[in-house]
């Protein structure tokens, strides 16, 4: 697998925006939201979506140019991405949230009409790096149907995320993000496998015969769907979820809903919501209870060979190996970007370690 340095990677991505209209501000902004993804081991939400994100530029289902616009009322904001890259609206919902939860205790910010927001834990992480807890329900605008209501095998809603974060001061070396889809797994696991011809995980997805998919290309031309979260066994927790997400980031969001007519372009909606703890307890107090609760939870005795993990320290192991030693791009990844380079004339921005010639790891 190429494994490329990411600062080299993040300039040539911002190039790619860049040459298809971005501005520097909007090209920085995709291209640092896009490593960071592959940073943290989330590739399925890093550079594998790059030329995805070029053909819809193109497509005109994202304005590489375009400003997201807010109206506020109090600590309430609506925020209508107005076809602007989601890492942009993104960035934008994160700074409301800061500002209005540092000086008024809360804030709640609901966004229509962005384009994909990709890793939502990226926004989790940065409003918890300011001491704040941060809560999001995500939906897809009615777009990108994937997941089955339980007991079927019927597209009916996003794979939409549910987030939450805890800042941990200096209790631990990373704040606590819960990030995750509502089906048993985030539909970029399956595209970043389309055209490898590897057999799926049979717990991921569902056929009407009840069988699984057993490959990502046959999913991606249409066929069964994603099994909520819980799978067979207890999928409507997951489906309950996803109807709680759909739901709340159409209330809070304003926008879309899943419903027959589907949204052509992958883009989000949703309800961003973050609060200053110490309005509730102090900040030693919070840091006692969390020392207490994680103690507690490191001291189960792991059995076959697992460890102990808490919510967001797979991401933060993973982004400290990948900075030490370079950044590994998926194979399929990497012949993507080469062909974008190709085609936008970028060959010689590419980094070491995926230009032609060089040496593969
Ligand atoms: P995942 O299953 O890899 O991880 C979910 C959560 O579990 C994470 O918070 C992780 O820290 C935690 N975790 C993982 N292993 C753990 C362990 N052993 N012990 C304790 N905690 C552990 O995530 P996923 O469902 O595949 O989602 C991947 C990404 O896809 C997320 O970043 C999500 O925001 C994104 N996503 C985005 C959209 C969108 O429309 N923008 C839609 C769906 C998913």
């Amino acid at each position: 697998m190429p494994v490329v340095d990411p600062d080299g990677i993040e300039d040539f991505a911002r190039l790619v925006i860049e040459q298809i209209g971005g501005t520097q501000a909007t090209a920085a902004a995709v291209a640092e939201s896009l490593v960071g993804a592959d940073l943290v081991g989330h590739s399925s939400h890093g550079l594998v979506r790059l030329s995805a994100y070029t053909d819809l530029a193109r497509a005109g289902g994202v304005d590489p140019a375009a400003s997201p616009h807010a109206t506020a009322a109090g600590p309430f904001t609506q925020l209508r991405g107005g076809d602007a890259f989601g890492q942009v609206t993104g960035r934008d919902a994160v700074e409301i949230l800061i500002d209005e939860a540092s000086t008024d205790g809360m804030s709640v910010v609901g966004i229509r009409e962005s384009g994909h927001l990709g890793r939502i834990g990226e926004w989790a992480e940065r409003v918890a790096s300011e001491g704040l807890l941060f809560a999001s329900w995500v939906n897809l605008q009615g777009g990108s149907q994937r997941i089955a209501p339980a007991g079927t095998a019927d597209r009916r809603l996003g794979t939409n995320p549910l987030t939450q974060a805890i800042p941990t001061f200096d209790v631990l070396p990373f704040d606590l993000v819960y990030d995750g889809a509502t089906s048993q797994v985030a539909h970029g696991k399956i595209i970043e496998r389309d055209g490898s011809g590897e057999q799926l995980p049979s717990a991921w997805t569902i056929t009407g015969s009840g069988e699984p998919v057993e490959k990502a290309a046959s999913f991606e031309s249409g066929t069964g769907a994603l099994l909520p979260l819980g799978g067979k066994a207890a999928g409507h927790k997951g489906f309950g979820l996803a109807v709680m997400a759909e739901l709340f980031a159409g209330i809070i969001g304003g926008g879309k809903v899943s419903t027959e007519e589907r949204q052509a372009w992958v883009g989000n909606g949703g309800a961003f919501m973050a609060f200053d703890p110490t309005c509730f307890v102090t900040q030693e107090r919070l840091e006692e209870q969390i020392e207490t609760v994680t103690a507690h939870i490191r001291s189960a005795e792991p059995i076959d060979g697992s460890e102990v993990l808490l919510p967001g320290e797979p991401e933060y192991r993973t982004a400290e190996r990948y900075r030490a030693k370079g950044l590994p791009i998926p194979e399929l990844t990497a012949a993507d970007l080469r062909e974008l380079a190709d085609e936008l004339n970028l060959t010689d921005a590419l980094p070491d370690g995926l230009a032609a010639g060089s040496a593969q790891q």
